[in-house]
């Protein structure tokens, strides 16, 4: 088969990549490297089943060859991390309602499957946890920024779901619910390699707020297992489906097990959500998703536990700080 993956450079597109290419399918990636990065990738190169193309998706010319090329269509570019959203909003709505609509007419046009990356933050402020797919969303005010990127991808489900319904394009819909893992960078504000990272530099482990939110976090292997679980049925097409574990940890536990886990001495500090973001900044209490849907459609449910997933990417980052030392070692003593 032919998969062709947009934000294919990206933390979860990259590690969907390399599971099909090592399963022996043909993958066309296109990325702008906005957020995503060759690093990401550089591994894949040894695969001449692997196409990769710089490209933004305004490309459209491209963008329509790779959809004739494609048998299935993983739509996973997007602007994503809070910091982001917070401090460029425009590029965010922008990003994530054009990129889907562009996506969605291409394929329409040869009605080949799209696969949308939706979010957990679509849930808002709804504390009736745990989420089920057809619950309400809860955002606040527009004047605050952070409800941008819960709308936009709000906005990019009912896109989604108006194509399947109106023109019978067919559509799968994920909520990714906090996907973590190695590759993942701390650059976008995300907590696990933030936290990690800290703790393995001696750094202060930062806390926003109480520390007392908590979040159910999914290791990435598990994230890409349930989308090409999904994709392949036909009973999720024109469904939305959480994707993720109902594990929860606080921010404060994730911390002191990151500290513990890494054998590091960092202090925690707390710092109030004002400074960490922008005053007034909003935070979502708790998330938890419902996987009984997930379960249901595909047999799975994902499994890593937290521990396993702090260790994977303490070793992700132990290897990127080993190879940038010895690089730089390398070049001092050239
Ligand atoms: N967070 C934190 N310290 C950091 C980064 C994030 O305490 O260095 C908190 C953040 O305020 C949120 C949680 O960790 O309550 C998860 O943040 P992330 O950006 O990873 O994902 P979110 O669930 O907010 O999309």
């Amino acid at each position: 088969m032919v998969y062709l993956i947009t934000g294919g450079a990206g933390f979860v597109g990259s590690h969907l990549a390399e599971r099909l290419l090592e399963r022996g399918d043909e993958v066309l990636l296109m990325d702008n490297l906005s957020t995503g990065s060759m690093e990401n990738i550089r591994h894949l190169k040894k695969y001449d089943r692997m196409h990769y193309f710089l490209e933004p998706l305004e490309n459209r010319q491209l963008l329509a060859e790779l959809v004739d090329e494609a048998d299935v269509i993983f739509h996973l570019a997007a602007a994503v991390g809070v910091k982001l959203i917070v401090e460029s909003p425009v590029r965010t709505i922008e990003t994530n309602v054009n990129g889907t609509q562009m996506v969605l007419e291409a394929a329409c046009r040869k009605r080949k499957l799209v696969f949308t990356a939706s979010t957990s933050e679509v849930y808002g402020k709804n504390i009736n946890v745990p989420f089920h797919e057809d619950a309400d969303l809860v955002l606040g005010p527009t004047t605050k920024g952070r409800w941008s990127y819960a709308a936009s991808k709000a906005l990019d489900e009912f896109l989604a779901l108006s194509y399947w319904k109106e023109k019978k394009q067919p559509v799968v819909i994920a909520r990714l619910f906090n996907t973590v893992g190695p590759r993942q960078t701390g650059r976008y504000g995300m907590v696990m390699p933030n936290f990690v990272g800290q703790a393995l530099e001696g750094a202060p482990i930062t806390v926003y707020g109480t520390g007392r939110q908590s979040r159910c976090f999914c290791d990435v292997r598990d994230s890409v297992e349930a989308i090409l679980r999904l994709v392949a049925t036909d009973k999720a097409v024109g469904e939305v489906t959480n994707v993720g574990t109902d594990h929860e940890v606080t921010i404060e536990g994730l911390a002191h097990m990151v500290k513990e886990r890494t054998g590091s001495s960092s202090p925690i500090q707390f710092i109030p959500y004002d400074e960490a973001y922008e005053p007034g900044f909003e935070d979502m209490f708790r998330r938890v998703p419902c996987l009984d849907k997930l379960e249901r459609l595909t047999g799975f449910r994902p499994r890593t536990t937290l521990p396993e997933i702090v260790d994977r990417v303490a070793s992700h980052l132990r290897g990127k700080r080993a190879a940038t030392t010895h690089v730089t070692v390398g070049i001092a003593s050239a």
